[in-house]
């Protein structure tokens, strides 16, 4: 990375102008409004805008192609077929299944990946065809991130359309894997092998609004089962009861006491097990999501969960006098903590454009791809995609595109900004 200087640089690379800022400037609360005055960034910009509903329908293609965790091979070359048009180069899918297309600057560093997720919550089968009125569509995913994709393809096109180079290089990625049991295995994938080593800076364009999630939270998930020998109600009666004991661990869980600040949350989401209302039952099991924006408040709530589970243990086979009822403890998923604090330098960046934009300025936690690289030092923030949305996670969600651009603009000069060495 070369660092000289304060001056604004307006030098010719092509036919294109390269938009360049220097590092003494790097900082400056005004980086958005500055990169704002050149002629072809203000003219990406406008057509944020203008391409509003160029926008909406590549949003609506690409949730039309249905994308359940793990399966979302059919939406990933449908959308690498977009990159190309959209001009980026060296489109290509990974082992895992991400979607990588890039857009050169000057030189290969400072290197900003900008990224939107492919996966949906939803099975393979949901009715994935998109209504719409006027500008609230409505289908399972269309928000959440139909739109973040719609957007980061945006991104990519009017920076071509309007000619914009820039000194650092912008790879744009559409991520496998974030959504639940995915448990980031495509962003995973991206910052250990794909661009290991490679990125400086990461943005993922999720969530509707117009926030900037700066703090991730991270989640450990666990299924515990819990194995007897099972056997008739009344014939066998006397025996330990791995729902009985399961009972037991939820009581246990149910009492955590966890801070407010910072926020930590723990919740039982789903129990099984059992054959019959007359049997004693052989098995029986639990999932169990525990969340902190604290890696070390979250250690310790695993902690606690995982001796509150032996002790039900423990107590459901003294309680027969027996050590035949045992438990297995599974991690289904484990994302980790971690944060930049609002002044450092790529949240302060999305201030000063969010500021250029006249948009409001609101800080959030959250839990997305942005964890993987916060959890590894690497900075990185979330923003929000603009519009307004319900119902996510729900094949009722819906997504009111009114203004919506507004977030896309957003997303355009933070690509150029975050492109500055
Ligand atoms: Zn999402």
């Amino acid at each position: 990375m070369h660092r000289t200087g304060s001056l604004l640089l307006a030098a010719t690379l092509g036919s294109a102008i390269l938009v360049s800022i220097a590092a003494g400037q790097q900082r400056s609360a005004d980086l958005g409004s500055v990169l704002l005055q050149q002629p072809s960034v203000k003219a990406a910009v406008e057509l944020a805008r203008t391409d509003e509903l160029r926008t909406i329908e590549d949003q609506i293609r690409i949730c039309e192609v249905e994308a359940p965790p793990f399966q979302e091979g059919k939406r990933a070359e449908v959308y690498a077929g977009m990159f190309r048009d959209a001009g980026l180069k060296n489109v290509r899918i990974d082992a895992e299944g991400n979607v990588i297309g890039e857009r050169p600057g000057a030189s290969a560093r400072p290197h900003l990946v900008m990224s939107a997720h492919l996966d949906t919550v939803f099975p393979r089968g949901t009715a994935v065809k998109v209504r719409r009125q006027g500008y609230v569509l409505r289908g399972p995913g269309i928000g959440d991130d139909c739109r973040g994709l719609a957007d980061l393809l945006a991104v990519a096109r009017v920076l071509n359309k309007a000619g914009v180079a820039t000194p650092g290089t912008i790879s744009f990625v559409g991520t496998v894997g974030e959504e639940g049991l995915g448990d980031l295995r495509g962003v995973r994938r991206l910052f250990n092998e794909t661009l290991k080593d490679r990125i400086d800076r990461f943005v993922s364009i999720d969530g509707e609004g117009l926030g900037i999630t700066h703090i991730a939270i991270g989640s450990a998930r666990f299924r515990v089962t819990f194995k007897g020998p099972g056997g008739h109600s009344f014939g066998s009666f006397g025996i330990v009861n791995p729902v009985h004991a399961l009972g037991r661990a939820v009581a246990r869980i149910s009492e955590f006491q966890v801070p407010g600040s910072p926020r930590t949350t723990f919740n039982v989401g789903r129990i099984g097990g059992g054959t019959s209302i007359n049997a004693i039952a052989p098995e029986a099991w639990m999932e169990v999501d525990l969340r902190s924006s604290d890696a070390a408040t979250l250690r310790s709530l695993e902690k606690q969960f995982r001796q509150a589970v032996h002790d039900a243990v423990t107590q459901e086979n003294e309680r027969w006098s027996s050590s035949s009822l045992t438990v297995s403890i599974d991690t289904v998923g484990m994302r980790p903590a971690g944060r930049v604090p609002a002044t450092a330098p790529i949240v302060q960046a999305a201030v000063s454009v969010s500021k250029a934009l006249n948009l409001p300025i609101s800080f959030a936690e959250g839990s997305t791809d942005s964890n993987l690289p916060l959890s590894l030092g690497i900075p990185a923030i979330t923003i929000d995609t603009g519009g307004r949305g319900s119902g996510a996670h729900t094949e009722n969600e819906t997504f009111d595109a009114t203004d919506a651009w507004k977030g896309t603009q957003r997303a355009v000069l933070l690509a150029v900004t975050l492109a500055q060495p």
